[in-house]
């Protein structure tokens, strides 16, 4: 995958400031340990110096330099040996005075092999992910402060079974469940309904408990992700890295299916996605304002029963909340 220049500088940043603090932190334990048990530090004088002594010994044309060489490896065994003693005999671990990098695949040098480490791919996915994440209401929508207040408990004969309050009060109950278990084979929901009705409130209240869990999410509008990867189709030599990282991030929420532009680019690239991430068992949450005729207009009937057949459809009721909280407001 490509990530962008700022994605890179991003991701060495952190490691590079892990690195920094594990040799940090190492110090302020060989500080402690010199000033408890000074014959600690006197070892460590001793071992610098016997290093020292193999590597001279190494590039000399003495004739006995393998003896020379494995006497210095013994002296150096028993002196790392003497002052593992010391510090299991004053209540440490014998590795105390070892250094603990963040990431013990690389050292935190960001590459194992010549190759790109685990850690700073973490790194710059997360870069990537937030730069696709802009949306400022996230914070604001959590399942604690969703009201069930704004849906009428009135029993109406156009929803079967229940009033709008207890249909919602189902939705929520299944959000929250599926939060709290959510992991990478957890199955995609549709939320479908009309405008306002709480459907982007509770999909990033999902994306806030799952982001807890430190699973990367990627939520977006459909219309801004679909511009981005326009944007990027048709810009000179640069490939779309926002379609790849939304086919393999462990959650995609889509919001607002139906509010993008009519394009024969925008409907292949949805189907893409939406196809791509059913055969490889990995998330979605769409939202849309769209009814299933709607969308099957829009999208072709093989999108749609594709969704239909694998997501769990969630159906959303009630009066716009955002006017009956604008409303609620006047009156106060
Ligand atoms: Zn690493």
């Amino acid at each position: 995958m490509k990530y962008s220049k700022e994605a890179y500088s991003y991701a060495f940043d952190k490691i590079s400031a892990n690195n920094k603090d594990a040799e940090q932190s190492l110090e302020y334990r060989k500080n402690e340990i010199y000033s408890k048990i000074g014959r600690i530090k006197e070892i460590d004088a001793e071992l610098a110096q016997t290093g020292a002594a193999v590597v001279k010994a190494a590039v000399s044309s003495a004739e006995d330099i393998d003896l020379l060489i494995e006497g210095l490896k013994i002296k150096n065994l028993s002196l790392q040996a003497e002052k593992e003693n010391l510090l299991l005999k004053n209540g440490y671990s014998a590795d105390y005075l070892k250094i603990k990098h963040k990431c013990e695949l690389c050292s935190d040098t960001g590459y194992v092999n010549g190759k790109i480490c685990k850690c700073a791919q973490k790194y710059l996915q997360e870069y990537s992910y937030k730069e696709l994440n802009a949306v400022s209401s996230l914070e604001d929508s959590t399942f604690e402060n969703f009201s069930l207040e704004y849906y009428s408990d009135i029993l109406s004969p156009s929803i079967p079974g229940g009033s709008e309050r207890s249909k919602m009060l189902a939705n929520f109950n299944y959000c929250v469940r599926y939060a709290k278990s959510f992991c990478e084979d957890s199955p995609s929901i549709l939320m479908i309904g009309n405008t306002g009705l709480g459907k982007t409130h509770l999909s990033l209240a999902i994306v806030n408990e799952v982001i807890k869990k430190g699973i990367p999410v990627i939520y977006g509008s459909v219309l801004n992700l679909m511009n981005k990867i326009e944007r990027e189709k048709f810009s000179q030599g640069n490939m779309t890295d926002t379609l790849d990282n939304l086919l393999e991030c462990p959650l995609l929420v889509l919001d607002d299916l139906g509010a993008e532009f009519d394009t024969s680019f925008s409907t292949s690239v949805i189907y893409n996605i939406i196809n791509t991430r059913i055969c490889n068992k990995k998330p979605v949450i769409i939202n849309t304002n769209l009814s299933m005729s709607e969308m099957e207009q829009k999208y072709s009937q093989r999108i749609v029963s594709r969704i239909i057949g694998s997501y769990d459809v969630l159906f959303f009721y009630g009066n716009d909340v955002r006017q009956l909280k604008k409303q609620k407001k006047i009156k106060r």
